[in-house]
């Protein structure tokens, strides 16, 4: 009987960061895999968040396959045919930590970190989906791994499993997500010569810049599109809750499309070609209704509990490496008192609790939901703005005056300003 002294399902960020902490402390730990290698499987928008694997590999972007570090914001809404935006660049995030922001391809990224945690002496089975928990009266005590001699045995187990989470749901932790509880996300590596992205986006050496896009960008639903530079590519996406895009009889990979061909957006991957196109999920399931996170025997961790920050940080692997890191020291608590039942894990839920994770969650958990009330701020509000400050812009032989008052008069006649004014205050509360 092969027996661990923790299995970890999935080696994204949460699961490696958890293995990472307990084989430095000495544990037995193996690592179940359902991709050809770590990261393989894995795909994201392309911000890496950094606070807490900076703290686990000081100064890893030294060695860590990144791509660029971001000093520079830009945050677009689209209409039709025009953009209104606003650009942020800080020089002081050019320098370590840079700002703890950094653009990578998961595929690489992951595998090296994985990597260090396998350099440490976890045991990583890649290509071995999990497919079910072993219960030992009521509590679980290791996994059923789809490979010969699949069952194998642990004190505890660590759900990383990810957005997808089929074995969380099967413990009983956690419910089928709703429609609009799950975001769905199409995106494209685009690869453009490294100069042509310096030139373009106004970029020295290493420097990144993030893009996000609303409005327009996504036919006007809740959501958005995003350009991130790569070193010599650009990660070109967009996303949207599963509701949206039935309501509005949409398919993931057209959106892409139709955000590509912006006019804005054209000229930004001109000269570009698509390398890759994959779909994931990302969870937003709101503060009041997320999971379960701890049962005899078992944590959950990273986007397997709905740890995604959905306001404009759009932070899900911080979060994900801080719940692993904080599941691997409550199970070294734990291991004290030989106590692995949902009561032993309980710290677990104090660390979470008194982290960023659970501040942010419930500050901004809920986003999505009370912007999704507000779909005119994605459409009609974009456009009407758009096309009075077109009106303000366009130069003809009537006097300034007038077309000023043409441009205001058509913005009237469609928005109420009271309504506008409500609007904006509200989303704000809500976002920032
Ligand atoms: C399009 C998109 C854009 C995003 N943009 C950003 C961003 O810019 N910044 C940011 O911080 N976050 C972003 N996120 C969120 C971020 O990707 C996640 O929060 C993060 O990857 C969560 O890490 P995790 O380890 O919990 O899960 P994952 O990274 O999903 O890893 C789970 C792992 O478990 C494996 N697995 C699953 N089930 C099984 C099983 N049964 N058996 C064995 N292995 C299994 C999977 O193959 C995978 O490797 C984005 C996500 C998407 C989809």
């Amino acid at each position: 009987m092969e027996k661990f002294d923790c299995v970890i399902i999935g080696a994204g960020p949460a699961g490696v960061a958890a293995a990472l902490t307990l084989v430095r402390k000495g544990l037995t730990v193996a690592v179940f895999e359902r991709g050809e290698y770590p990261g393989s499987k894995n795909l994201f928008g392309g911000v890496l968040y950094s606070t807490v694997l900076n703290k686990l590999i000081p100064e890893f972007w030294k060695e860590a396959s990144v791509e660029r570090h971001i000093t520079k914001r830009r945050y677009s809404i689209l209409s039709k045919n025009s953009e209104m935006a606003v650009e942020f660049g800080f020089e002081d995030f050019n320098h370590p930590p840079f700002n703890n922001s950094f653009t990578v391809l998961r595929a690489k990224f992951d595998r090296w970190f994985a990597q260090k945690a396998e350099d440490a002496g976890a045991v990583i089975f890649t290509e071995t989906v999990v497919d079910d928990f072993i219960y030992d009266k009521g509590k679980v005590s290791g996994i059923k791994a789809r490979r010969e001699g699949g069952d194998v045995y642990a004190d505890v187990v660590v759900c990383a499993e990810g957005a997808n989470s089929l074995l969380t749901e099967k413990a009983g932790l956690k419910k089928k997500p709703l429609p609009h509880q799950m975001i769905t996300a199409v995106k494209e590596i685009i690869s453009i010569p490294k100069d042509v992205i310096e030139d373009r986006f106004n970029l020295s050496d290493n420097e990144g810049m993030a893009l996000e896009f609303f409005g327009g960008a996504v036919k006007g639903m809740i959501g958005s599109g995003f350009i991130y530079t790569n070193k010599d590519s650009l990660s070109v996406g967009v996303g949207c809750p599963i509701s949206a895009m039935k309501e509005n009889n949409m398919k993931p990979n057209d959106l892409l499309e139709s955000f590509k061909s912006h006019p804005v957006v054209k000229k930004l991957l001109r000269g570009g070609k698509t390398e890759e196109l994959s779909a994931k999920m990302i969870p937003e399931l709101g503060y009041k209704t997320l999971p379960k996170l701890i049962a005899d025997g078992l944590l959950i961790v990273g986007d397997a509990g709905g740890f995604v920050n959905p306001s404009l940080y759009r932070e899900g692997t911080n979060m994900a490496m801080y719940s692993g890191v904080a599941a691997a020291e409550t199970i070294l608590e734990a291991r004290q008192s030989g106590d692995f039942s949902e009561k032993g894990l309980q710290g677990y839920i104090k660390k979470l609790e008194e982290s960023f994770v659970m501040e942010d969650l419930e500050r901004y958990g809920d986003v999505p939901e009370k912007l999704s009330e507000m779909p005119q701020l994605f459409k009609e509000y974009p456009d009407a703005i758009l096309k009075m400050v077109q009106g303000y812009f366009t130069i003809s032989d009537l006097p300034k005056d007038e077309l000023h008052r043409q441009a205001w008069n058509g913005f009237k006649d469609n928005i109420s300003m009271w309504k506008l004014l409500l609007d904006m205050y509200k989303a704000r509360k809500a976002v920032l």
